[in-house]
């Protein structure tokens, strides 16, 4: 049916893809895990987040320069030079980067700083964002809108591959429900429902869903349980002073603690960590 998905499709590709981006590949056996505070606030915050968590075993530092605010007096990052100080910080942490980018005019920019970009639940549906990043020759996450159903998600993946761009990371950050307990409802069955109809890589991000970081650490599990290629999470070694996200954000030394927990669940799916 080349009117729905079709790159993105099982059926069209029944291997399953295997990014590979700066020696680690997303997609194949091993659990990957992407970490980092939601926003670049400095230098300092970057590099004391990097050094805990790239001495425990993180591969992939995130970190947003452009941020997506529901308020327009809400800190919108560093921007630019955002990325300039996640591109300087890569340098000494030897850790892959990641970021979001939000507007049509940054893309080729965000693409020169960083290994992989990501799509916010927010632009899912950008359709010109997605046509920009097809061209931009770098991975690229993209998060579930928070009213996407599995189809429209699947169908804006078609759109980065139609116009060229094979390396399409799917990310399930939670949908937005009537259950307020949690900031979004985290939705598992996406993830087995996913490995069903596309070959694409699918991680998952707790912290977007939950809102909050007590249960973080067990949403982490199930993901892995459920199949999930990779974890994507915020961690700020000031949680209290963080410019947003502080409530969901880990400690660095609490997610470095938590992987052996996450191994032992990927070890008995026949995965590694
Ligand atoms: C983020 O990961 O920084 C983010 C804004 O998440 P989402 O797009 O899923 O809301
Ligand atoms: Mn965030």
């Amino acid at each position: 049916m080349i009117d729905r998905y079709h790159l993105t499709s099982i059926a069209t590709r029944p291997e399953k893809t295997v990014i590979r981006v700066g020696g680690i590949e997303i997609g194949a056996e091993r659990v990957i895990l992407m970490a980092g505070p939601c926003a670049i606030e400095s230098a300092e915050q970057l590099s004391r987040i990097a050094k805990e968590l790239s001495r425990g075993g993180v591969s992939i530092l995130r970190g947003s320069a452009y941020k997506p605010r529901t308020s327009p007096y809400s800190f919108q990052g560093l921007g630019a030079e955002g990325l300039k100080l996640h591109r300087e910080g890569q340098k000494e942490h030897k850790m892959l980067i990641e970021t979001e980018v939000l507007d049509v005019r940054d893309v080729s920019l965000v693409a020169e700083h960083v290994d992989i970009l990501r799509i916010g639940a927010r632009n899912m549906q950008n359709f010109s964002l997605l046509k920009e990043v097809g061209k931009c020759g770098k991975p690229v996450i993209l998060k579930r809108g928070i009213c996407a159903t599995i189809e429209e998600w699947l169908m804006s993946a078609e759109y980065i591959m139609a116009h060229g761009n094979h390396e399409v990371i799917l990310c399930e950050r939670g949908i937005r429900t009537f259950e307020n307990a949690t900031r979004c409802t985290l939705d598992l069955s996406s993830i087995p429902v996913l490995k069903q109809l596309t070959h694409l890589p699918v991680i998952v991000d707790p912290s977007h869903a939950a809102g909050r970081k007590d249960i973080i650490p067990s949403l982490a599990k199930a993901a892995i349980a459920v199949g999930a290629d990779g974890l994507l999470i915020e961690v700020h070694d000031e949680p209290a002073n963080a410019k947003c996200d502080g409530k969901q954000a880990l400690l660095p030394k609490d997610l470095v603690a938590l992987i052996p927990d996450l191994r032992k669940v990927a070890v008995a799916i026949g995965r590694s960590l």
